[in-house]
């Protein structure tokens, strides 16, 4: 069976990108042979966006309900409530919906405050929801210095396996095995194609291939960062991230990365990704 490759996260409803500069990025991706582009959820207004984008692409858009973290820290408590309010009824009647996310927290190098406190109660929340709505999608969980908090807050509210994966993951073997335990697939911080990311790029020689899955993180992080400060990802991207961990666990570039990426699109339809482009004999 071939698996259409999968971009397992990006915004492309960024306000980062133009339509015409959505519209390319999508074309480019679609050339290189990448079919399919599972997006984060940020707030309301982005899940309007990328209904938006999914019908002018039929098919090819995964749309994500989430609160990001980095937005809830931001926001102002109203906009906040304002927020899981909309959350909820999304949850109750949304049918167009691929996976839940992104949920989680993002600290800073400080540590602490109100923001951080904040998040961890609308990620609580925003879980609880989800398993008393009794949603079946995939989590996408996004975790910046916050695994160990991220772990309990999970476990208070799920007691069972449950089907997700950590987006843009940069921790070591032995914390990306907690989250393998929990039901949920490991994605790499698209920082494994580029210098550095030493912890991360040794667990990538190691994980089973049945735990990744690749994704750009598009426009945020762009594999020619090293190079280029200001550049724009895109979900072609997700090709050198493939090809980047493909040499780390000693396999020829190109078989490797078409392996790694059928085996993604394998991995993200069984944790039940909707919607993605059915596998052809
Ligand atoms: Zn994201």
């Amino acid at each position: 069976m071939m698996h259409p490759w999968v971009d397992a996260h990006g915004h492309l409803c960024s306000p980062r990108l133009s339509q015409k500069q959505q519209n390319m990025a999508i074309e480019r991706a679609l050339h290189s042979g990448c079919a399919f582009f599972i997006q984060g959820g940020i707030e309301p207004a982005d899940l309007s966006a990328q209904r938006r984008l999914a019908a002018r692409y039929p098919g090819r858009v995964g749309l994500a309900l989430g609160l990001h973290p980095e937005w809830v820290a931001a926001a102002t408590y109203e906009q906040v409530q304002a927020a899981l309010a909309e959350f909820e009824r999304e949850l109750e009647t949304a049918q167009d919906i691929s996976c839940l996310g992104e949920l989680g927290l993002h600290f800073g190098r400080e540590g602490g405050g109100p923001g951080e406190l904040r998040q961890e109660q609308v990620f609580r929340q925003a879980l609880t929801l989800i398993r008393d709505a009794g949603r079946p999608e995939a989590i996408i969980l996004h975790g910046v210095r916050a695994q160990a908090r991220m772990l309990a807050i999970w476990d208070e509210v799920f007691t069972q396996p449950r089907a997700g994966m950590v987006h843009s993951y940069s921790g070591s073997f032995e914390g990306a095995k907690e989250w393998l335990k929990r039901g949920l697939l490991i994605s790499p911080s698209p920082g494994v194609a580029r210098s550095g990311y030493q912890t991360l790029k040794k667990a990538m020689a190691r994980l089973p291939l049945e735990s990744l899955t690749f994704e750009s993180d598009c426009p945020d992080q762009s594999p020619v960062r090293d190079t280029d400060p200001q550049a724009l990802g895109e979900p072609t991207d997700v090709l050198a991230v493939a090809r980047a961990v493909a040499v780390l666990r000693g396999l020829d570039p190109e078989q490797g990365l078409a392996l790694l990426l059928s085996q993604s699109s394998k991995n993200l339809a069984r944790i039940g990704i909707r919607g993605l482009p059915p596998a052809t004999p």
